[in-house]
């Protein structure tokens, strides 16, 4: 059975941009669960770690005002 993995947080050390992703399965989606750079300023070393318990909610809570309503 697999196992669904831990959301993962993406942070740009040079401008600060990041990015809650939650993989859907364990084969990551290149620009979509990982970068290979930043999106806005093209800085390659990225800081990738599980996210933490806000990041989490805060990234749930947007998604769901990001979603059309019926
Ligand atoms: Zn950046």
């Amino acid at each position: 059975m697999p196992i669904p993995p831990r959301p993962l947080t993406t942070i740009c050390q040079n401008c600060g941009w990041r990015y809650t992703s939650f993989p859907a399965s364990d084969a990551l989606k290149i620009n979509v669960d990982v970068f290979c750079c930043c999106p806005s300023c093209q800085h390659t070393e990225l800081e990738i770690r599980s996210a933490s318990r806000t990041e989490i909610m805060r990234e749930r809570l947007s998604q769901f005002f990001i979603w059309p309503r019926f």
